[in-house]
Formats: C-alpha cells, sequence, structure tokens
C-alpha cells in the first residue's frame, strides 16, 4: 500500500516503482472519497489527474530528468487560478467560473512536475477564521468533526492533514495559512509579501494578501516554496530578489546554529491566551536557553491597536477590490428583471455575496468615506508605518521572533457565528505578519490536553526565510 512521509521519500520511492504516480494518485482519491464528509474539498480533479500521473510515470520510465516536484500531489484553495478549471473564492458569485489562465504559482508547480488534484473549501472570499462562510459549506477538522478546521484556508488544512494530498496551497491575508495550520496539526507557511507572486490569486486585499503552503514536514514547504517564489512580469508587486536555494540552505543551519531569538512579552501575558498553549511556550523558551540560543523578552506596546488596524485597512482594500464583482464580467447575474444598470448590479451583488463579504465590503466602504477616511483610514496607515519602522529595528539584532499562533485550540462549529469582534480578535498573533510584509510559519509542536494540536509561531524579517525555515526544521526535526 502506497504512503506518504516526504518528498524526498516519495522520490526515492518513485524511483523504484516504474507506477509509483498512478499509485500515489490512486491512493489519495480514495482518500478524499474516504473523508468527503469533511468538505474540504470543493472539486476533485479525479480523471485528470490520474492521466497526468500516468504520463509523469511514462516520462520517468524513460529516464527524462525529473522536476523538482515530480509527482508531488497537490490541492489548491478555490481563490487559486487553475485554467480551465473552476475557481469560486467559495463564492455564489462565481461559482460558474472557469479560469481562463494559470496562476503564476500553480504554472510553476506544473512545469515542476507537479499533479493538481482538486480544489480546496474555504471562507468566501478569503475571510474568515473558521471556514464557516463558505457558500459551499463548513469544514470540519479531521481530528475533532465537531471543532472548525481554521480559516479561511480550513480546506487546504484539512486536506493535508487528512493525508488527501501531499501539499496543499492557500492564501494568508492575515493568518489564513497559519491559523488553520496550527488548528490542525500541520505545517503552514506565509512567505515575505512579494516572495511569490499574487498573479491569478483571487484579491482579498491586495497589499496584504500571500500565497502561502501547507505540507506534513518544513522540508516539504520549503521545497514548493523556492519552486513557486520569485520574480514575475504578471505581478509588479513581487520582489526579484533572486530566490536562494532554500533547502541546501537551511540544512547546516538547522543544525549547527545558534540562534538569536526574540518575543514579546506582551502575546504572552495577553488575557485571552489560553494557559496550556502559554506554559508549553514558556518551556520552549527554556529549552532553547538551555541549549545556547539566545532568548530576549522584548515590549510590544502597540498589540491593542494590531487588530484593529488590520481590519480597516483590509476591508478598505476589500472593498475596492470585490467592486469587480458586478454581474456583469464574471459569474453570477441575478434572474430578477431589472429595468436599469444599478438595479441589476445591486440584485446581483446582494444575491451573490454573503454575510461576512458584505459585512466587510460595507465597513471598508465606511472606513474610506469622505467623513471618515482620516479617523480611520489614515491612523490605521500610520500604524502600519510605525509596526514597520519598529520590526525592522528589532530583526537588526534578532534572527526570529517566537509566539503563539492562535490564543486557543480549535473551537466548536457554530461557536462564534454571533459575535464576529470576538473571532476577529482571535487574529490577534497572526495579523502582525501581513501588517509588515515579513515571513510566519506556524509549526506543530504541541499538543493540549484537551486532544488537540497547537503549533508555535516564528517570524522573521524581510526576506529572510532562510532564519525562519532553518529554525523551525530545527524544531520540528523534519
Ligand atoms: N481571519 C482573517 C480574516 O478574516 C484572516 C483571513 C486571511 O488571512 N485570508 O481576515
Amino acid at each position: 500500500m502506497f504512503s506518504f512521509s516526504s518528498i524526498k521519500e516519495y522520490h526515492s520511492f518513485l524511483a523504484n516503482t516504474p507506477n509509483g504516480c498512478v499509485l500515489a494518485v490512486q491512493h489519495y482519491l480514495q482518500k478524499i472519497k474516504d473523508t468527503a464528509h469533511l468538505n474540504a474539498y470543493l472539486e476533485v480533479f479525479e480523471e485528470e489527474a490520474l492521466q497526468r500521473a500516468v504520463a509523469l510515470d511514462e516520462e520517468r520510465n524513460l529516464n527524462k530528468p525529473i522536476g523538482k516536484l515530480h509527482g508531488v500531489v497537490v490541492s489548491l484553495k478555490d481563490v487559486i487560478c487553475f485554467k480551465g478549471h473552476k475557481v469560486s473564492a467559495a463564492s455564489k458569485i462565481l461559482e460558474p467560473y472557469v479560469s481562463i489562465y494559470n496562476a503564476t504559482a500553480v504554472e510553476k508547480l506544473l512545469n515542476a512536475g507537479a499533479i493538481v488534484i482538486g480544489r480546496n473549501n474555504c471562507d468566501e472570499f478569503a475571510m474568515g477564521s473558521a471556514n464557516e462562510h463558505s457558500a459551499f459549506g463548513v469544514v470540519k477538522n479531521a481530528l475533532n468533526e465537531k471543532l472548525v478546521p481554521g480559516g479561511s484556508s480550513g480546506g487546504s488544512a484539512v486536506a493535508v492533514q487528512a493525508n488527501t494530498c501531499m501539499i496543499s496551497l492557500g492564501s494568508d491575508t492575515g493568518g489564513s495559512v497559519r491559523q488553520p495550520a496550527d488548528f490542525c496539526g500541520v505545517v503552514g507557511v506565509k512567505p515575505s509579501y512579494g516572495r511569490i507572486s499574487r498573479y491569478g490569486l483571487i484579491a482579498y486585499a491586495s497589499s496584504f494578501d500571500q500565497i502561502g503552503i501547507f505540507g506534513n514536514s518544513v522540508e516539504d514547504v520549503t521545497l514548493v516554496l523556492e519552486t513557486i517564489a520569485g520574480a514575475d512580469d504578471f505581478d509588479s508587486t513581487v520582489s526579484d530578489k533572486p530566490v536562494p536555494d532554500y533547502l541546501n540552505e537551511i540544512g547546516e543551519l538547522s543544525v549547527n546554529k545558534k540562534f538569536r531569538i526574540a518575543y514579546f512579552k506582551e502575546m504572552l501575558e495577553h488575557d485571552a491566551l489560553d494557559k496550556e498553549i502559554k506554559l508549553n511556550i514558556l518551556r520552549q523558551i527554556d529549552q532553547l536557553k538551555a541549549e545556547g540560543h539566545i532568548v530576549t523578552p522584548l515590549t510590544f506596546n502597540l498589540l491593542k491597536y494590531i487588530v484593529p488596524a488590520y481590519y480597516v485597512l483590509t476591508t478598505a482594500e476589500a472593498s475596492s477590490n470585490l467592486s469587480r464583482f458586478d454581474g456583469v464580467r464574471y459569474g453570477y447575474r441575478s434572474k430578477k428583471n431589472f429595468t436599469d444598470l444599478t438595479e441589476m448590479y445591486k440584485a446581483t451583488r446582494s444575491e451573490g455575496f454573503g454575510k461576512e463579504v458584505k459585512r466587510r465590503i460595507m465597513l471598508g466602504t465606511f472606513v474610506l468615506s469622505a467623513g471618515y477616511y482620516d479617523a480611520y483610514f489614515t491612523k490605521a496607515q500610520q500604524v502600519r508605518k510605525i509596526l514597520h519602522t519598529q520590526t525592522t529595528e528589532i530583526f537588526k539584532d534578532f534572527d526570529v521572533l517566537i509566539g503563539p499562533t492562535v490564543p486557543s485550540t480549535a473551537f466548536e462549529i457554530g461557536n462564534h457565528s454571533t459575535d464576529p469582534v470576538e473571532i476577529f480578535l482571535a487574529d490577534i498573533y497572526t495579523v502582525f505578519a501581513n501588517l509588515v510584509g515579513i515571513p510566519g510559519i506556524s509549526i506543530p509542536l504541541y499538543k493540549h490536553s484537551n486532544g488537540m494540536p497547537f503549533g508555535l509561531q516564528v517570524m522573521s524579517s524581510h526576506f529572510d526565510e532562510v532564519n525562519l525555515l532553518a529554525f523551525s526544521r530545527k524544531l520540528l526535526g523534519r
């Protein structure tokens, strides 16, 4: 029977197994069927994935050089364009829409030999923290089906958690890769803003959005990162900094380097933080010190501003980005009888968008309105600027910043649906990295006495994925 532990081992297996890619795809297709009740997939590309596996096996058997991600079975969050396939952002408004091009990240995956097996459920337009805002139903946590998987990339996290694929791509605007990774007990990395092209990623808040990667090990996500990162003519915000050979570079460092580690006292002392999570992180700090790393507590007095700044800025950007869904250019159009264009827009948008998306469009429109712009939008931009300056200073003296990923473990489905602010506040640890554009990762190191996993969040300086991944590889041991 096929089993997967790492891409490296999978590639050794393929070297001795002529039909190895087909075996892998068959295995995952069965797994997807067995776990269909988790609702992690909106669509499975069964035939196509099998055909591609056959073709890849043939190529390999002809001794052609194989790609870095040869035969690697990947799923995509439903906000990432895959040519000729539906992409709906888990929204009714885009439901019938078929992508006419590949996202650059997908193009690079395919060029490296990956197999795309399906598209994953998520919160509508990536807005949410529990995957309860999908137009296509909630996603369940595979470890306890009463609990949420986190969001917004909940389907992608569960896809990896439930062993239905090797890797999944998600997107992270304020924690949507790291938070579900934490809730599901998998690795989830959000690189620096501008490390991976956003071309073909449906926009939520363009100055925050970044494609992220879920996997079982730091090594696997590192290999995928070095494959899909880098300059792109189709995205003017992506960096043209050369992409290091991440996997090679982290090898040595993850064994021998003594890291300079910081943490924010205010994050660990926050009232909302679960006591056991706090205890585990304090223990981790002691252990790191005992191993000869330098660990320093820092004061961070802006903690209470980061969630408000995040929600002001992202909703503002969202209200602008989502104005394009008007019933003319994409997807769904209301079937009502209308006599003018405005009526058609109104009917289409009222019927097509879900409640959370509407809430955010209205919030964003409000903070951008003439009378309130300075009080909200400008202020939030100022907070963002100060955070950026402080962060640059911090990383002059430290390699990584550590802390919790989320204040609690996965909560019950339906628990927070009446109070949106309560759920917004739970983003307190993750939005920081998006506000300043630095990379962050959640690594599944701990288990709570309630049976659920949780992670350690690690952040590093802009474009310093090497320290981020080397340190994480050291802690996770894979
Ligand atoms: N939970 C955050 C939000 O609802 C993060 C979403 C995301 O990263 N896409 O905005």
